[in-house]
């Protein structure tokens, strides 16, 4: 039955609900065209108050809430389900900075700020935010702490849970909890901030985050290499780190089949190395000291390495245009595989070491078991974390539920692989609602049933975005 919208007339302004069929239709599809959903309407609050109304008529009517940020997760976690009842809690309106604080290194933003908006705060106030996507221009910080998101910092400054000082969230029932305190250290009881971390719109809606800032680099160096496999990459990025230590904020890997597919569909994108090659490696190393010799470092380390034949070829960028254009293939990926045709990616993760063995154990079972589709790879090798996807010609995947059979084959294939390295089936995307029967295999049975109770916790009547994670 569907809830009666009225009483939030008094609470919204008219932009605020949105009921209109050609004005909700960009809500309810995930980024990947892949997940299509109905919803009575569309919400979109201004202040925290606002969400707090909003979830006292939820509770009330019983109304699904399905919390959306930017709308670029690759989970399909901010999409309704097909049923209608359920109404899309878009966070974009409540987008202010509340506070850039330089001297204590911290930041308040509210859950509709646009990453690249809270990046460009932090350097007018002369400190870095650290963390970086490909979709860093649309999502948004509620999206990023609600997916614990990654990107290609994580090794130098790690995921959102290690950027987070505190959180302001509401409840299912309503109720505001102000734990925005910019705090290093506080040990006051359960961390509600790090369920809430990671938790993809099922146990709460994240209204503003409080965030560590950093010294801005004033060096900053960055390379293409070459390599023959990534074990190669591995032993440069371990010779790097002998030297940079933690100055290296990058080091991504991605193979060659990739590269020729970005090259292939993305304007801007040019190789700027002699020649292909099977793998290649974004590596960018960085100091707040502008006296640091970064350069120097990143050039002996490569030479050295080109002579030992660890590497096959190099290029260190001359000016921060080409460091830019480098960077620009690097995070135009994700676009170019949606536009490639039908895919199935994965955002796996297993230890570093063992980057290696599970790209080679992939590409041989997906050979054996999918001839016709072409195996991709890229991702944060520096963190164990891979993206693997297989693309398949557009005929072999006709219509939804051929991709659905596909990647269920697929993802098992895959899965196994990870699960045999005690690996995770997603390190950085989430599950939302695309791999909710996967984890329902990979995780330990006693670990799913204390989700099971957290959620209930958090959400007795079960409407904060249901079927998302666990099943409803
Ligand atoms: C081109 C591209 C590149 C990407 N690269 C990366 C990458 O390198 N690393 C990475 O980690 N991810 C990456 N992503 C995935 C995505 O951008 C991130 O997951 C991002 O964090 C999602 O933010 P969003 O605002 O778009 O969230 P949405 O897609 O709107 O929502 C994602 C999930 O969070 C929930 N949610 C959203 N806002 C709130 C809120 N305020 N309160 C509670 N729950 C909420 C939703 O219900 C949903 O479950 C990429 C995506 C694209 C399209």
């Amino acid at each position: 039955m569907l809830a009666n919208l009225q009483p939030l007339e008094a609470v919204l302004d008219a932009a605020g609900i949105v009921t209109e069929p050609a004005a909700m239709a960009p809500y309810l599809s995930d980024w990947r065209g892949r997940r299509h959903g109905r919803a009575q309407a569309i919400l979109r609050p201004r202040t925290v108050e606002e969400v707090s109304a909003i979830m006292r008529w939820a509770t009330h009517t019983g109304t699904p809430i399905v919390p959306q940020g930017g709308n670029t997760g690759l989970s399909g976690g901010a999409t309704p389900d097909a049923a209608g009842d359920a109404v899309v809690l878009s966070l974009g309106r409540l987008n202010s900075i509340r506070s850039v604080d330089a001297l204590g290194d911290t930041l308040v933003a509210e859950a509709g700020c646009i990453l690249a908006d809270v990046q460009r705060a932090a350097t007018d106030a002369d400190r870095l935010f650290p963390l970086s996507l490909g979709s860093e221009g649309s999502c948004q910080i509620g999206g990023i702490v609600a997916t614990n998101a990654g990107g290609v910092n994580v090794i130098r400054y790690g995921t959102v849970r290690d950027l987070v000082l505190g959180l302001e969230f509401v409840t299912a029932d309503g109720v505001i909890i102000r734990g925005l305190k910019p705090l290093r250290k506080d040990n006051a009881g359960y961390a509600l901030r790090d369920m809430l971390i990671g938790s993809e719109g099922t146990l709460g809606i994240v209204t503003a985050a409080a965030f560590k800032l950093f010294a801005r680099p004033r060096a900053s160096t960055t390379a293409l290499c070459g390599f023959a496999n990534p074990v190669a990459a591995l032993q440069v990025l371990q010779r790097l780190r002998s030297v940079a230590g933690e100055r290296i904020s990058s080091f991504e890997l991605m193979c060659d089949a990739e590269m020729g597919l970005t090259l292939a569909l993305m304007p801007a994108t040019s190789l700027p190395l002699q020649s292909r090659q099977p793998w290649y490696g974004f590596v960018e190393i960085a100091d707040s000291d502008p006296q640091a010799d970064v350069e120097r470092i990143m050039t002996e380390v490569l030479g050295t390495a080109l002579e030992d034949g660890v590497l096959e070829d190099a290029v260190i960028a001359a000016s921060d245009a080409q460091a830019k254009a480098i960077w620009t293939i690097r995070l135009a990926v994700a676009e170019a595989n949606r536009l490639a045709g039908p895919s199935v990616s994965h955002d796996t993760s297993v230890a570093t070491a063992d980057v290696p063995v599970m790209i080679e154990a992939v590409e041989r079972a997906t050979a054996r078991r999918f001839p016709i589709a072409r195996p991709l790879f890229v991702g944060h090798i520096g963190d164990g974390n891979i993206h693997v996807t297989l693309l398949f010609p557009t005929t072999a995947i006709p219509d939804a539920a051929a991709f659905a059979a596909t990647a269920a084959a697929v993802n098992a294939c895959v899965f196994e692989i990870v699960m045999e390295l005690g690996g995770s089936i997603t390190a950085e995307h989430g599950i939302g609602h695309s791999l909710v029967g996967a984890l329902a295999k990979a995780a330990q049975p006693e670990a799913l049933d204390l989700m099971r109770r957290v959620k209930q916790a958090f959400d007795p009547l079960g409407i904060l975005n249901p079927g998302a994670i666990l099943r409803a």
